[in-house]
Formats: C-alpha cells, structure tokens, sequence
C-alpha cells in the first residue's frame, strides 16, 4: 500500500515508464542512481541497460521486495536512507559521473534538487518526475511569474530541459497534481559564474522575497543605488525583469563590498 508519509505514488503506466526510460537512455558502463525507487517501476528497466545502479529509498517495509526483485543482479546496489543526507560523493570512487533519476516525492523535489546542485561537478546530468508547475518554475525564462529563485539557481548550474508531461492517470494512486520529466544537465563552464555563489544566492532570495517591488527597494538592505547602478541594473525594475547573467553582476557588487571569508 502507498504511504501518503513518503510522497509515494507508484507508476502503473507501461506506456509512460517507457517513454520515461528512454528519455533517459540508460547505456551499460554508465552510474546510474535511483532516487525512491519504490516497487521498482523505472529501476527494471535502468538495470535492463546493463548500467550499475544505485537506488536510495527511505522506507524500510520496501527494501525486502527491491532486494528480492534486483538483489541478484551484480550491477545493483540498494542504498537505505534518506536522499536529501546523502553523500552522493561515496559513488564515484571509479571516477565516473553520475546520471541521476528518480519520480521524486513532490514534498522533497526543490530541497532535493538544491542538494544534488551542490553536487553538480560530479553529475553528468539529471533526469525527474516533478509536480507540472515545479518543471514549469525551472525551465522558465525572466518576465513572467514563474521566474524566481529556482529558475535562477537551477540555470545557473544547469541546462533544463521540459521534456513532457504525464497525466495523473499514470500512477497508483493518482496524484491530484499534473506531473511532468525535466531533465537538468549541469554544465560543463559556467556560462555566468559569480564571485560567490552564496552571495547569488542571497541577492536573489532577498529580491524576490517581495517580488511586486522595484529591486531599489528589494535590496536595500544589501545595496545602494551606486551599487545597483554599477552592476548596470535598472533599480526600477521588478525582480522578475532581471535576467540571470543580471543576479550575477549585482551579486559581484555584493561581493566587491563583503570581506572574504
Ligand atoms: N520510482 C517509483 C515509481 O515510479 O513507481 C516510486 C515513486 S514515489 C513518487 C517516491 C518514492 O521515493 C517512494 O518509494 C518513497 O518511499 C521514496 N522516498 C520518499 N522520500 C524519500 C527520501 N527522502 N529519500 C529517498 N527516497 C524517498
């Protein structure tokens, strides 16, 4: 039975976990890892491609079933515990980046999401079923509503793809949510790195904490006028006008004016 607790909700589709896998395109001699496997739905089919897996599943009643179905196949590993605390570096000890999978539960995507993020130099990319509205948020570009701290910090580490989209139907139970892939690939050169990419983090947390205001007003308490205009932004502007290589330039202000540490 699907436990409400873990987000679980099982896709049945023999349709959709097909198109799902070949989105993914699986190869044998590539690391795969599986987030919250569940039943083994997607993991059948990953380790059908001949590629290592490791899948990472929180809650112990399924481990006894995926051990019983995948156990015997030499590429598989069952990891215990919860994704968001692990340590995804343990996996490339043979040097070889990680393609990361996983129909997330929605409760943890964006935590999930800005975890595996600051693993990003050892994934090679990311493929995950996601609330419809979440891969809308990442994939979006600056002037519209759908454009903020995620659609920032997700491209700012990574190309984001929508792939398509997946009807409630699909699953065991259904969610009351649409659903949809995105792929993220994190990219090989930063096409806008910042000094610090901690202080990009804040500038655009503060800013869009009121994301109705000018950023002259947003930011005060992080910077002036002068400073704004130095980053070559338009102060008037709502947070939602800047584009990300514009974050960039103002959190290198914030930087110019914060001592290391
Ligand atoms: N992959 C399966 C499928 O497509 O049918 C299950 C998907 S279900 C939406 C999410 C899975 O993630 C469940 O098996 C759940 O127990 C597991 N899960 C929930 N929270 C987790 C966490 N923090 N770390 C690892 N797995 C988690």
């Amino acid at each position: 039975r699907a436990r409400k607790r873990f987000g679980q909700n099982f896709l049945h589709d023999a349709g959709v976990i097909h198109r799902i896998l070949r989105a993914i395109h699986a190869r044998a001699g590539e690391h795969m890892v599986e987030i919250g496997p569940g039943q083994g739905a997607l993991t059948e089919g990953l380790l059908g491609s001949g590629a290592r897996l490791d899948v990472i599943e929180l809650d112990k009643d399924l481990l006894p079933l995926l051990e019983m179905r995948f156990g015997s196949d030499a590429n598989f590993t069952l990891n215990a515990g919860d994704a968001l605390k692990f340590d995804f570096n343990s996996l490339v000890a043979d040097g070889n980046k990680l393609r990361v999978v996983g129909n997330l539960p929605y409760n943890i995507s964006t935590p999930l999401i800005f975890h595996l993020l600051e693993h990003a130099a050892i994934i090679e990319d990311m493929h995950f079923m996601l609330q419809k509205e979440v891969v809308e948020r990442l994939a979006a570009g600056p002037g519209g509503g759908d454009w903020g701290r995620l659609s920032i910090m997700v491209q700012y580490h990574c190309r984001v793809e929508h792939l398509f989209n997946v009807g409630p139907g699909a699953f065991n139970p259904p969610p009351k949510v649409d659903s949809a892939i995105v792929r993220l690939v994190p990219h090989a050169v930063l096409p806008h790195p910042a000094k610090d990419h901690r202080l990009l983090e804040r500038v655009v947390r503060e800013a869009f904490n009121q994301r109705r205001k000018t950023l002259r007003n947003t930011l005060k308490q992080l910077l002036d006028a002068q400073a704004i205009e130095a980053a070559g932004v338009d102060g008037s502007l709502r947070p939602e006008q800047l584009d990300l290589a514009a974050f960039v330039r103002l959190a290198d202000q914030l930087a110019l004016q914060t001592p290391a540490e």
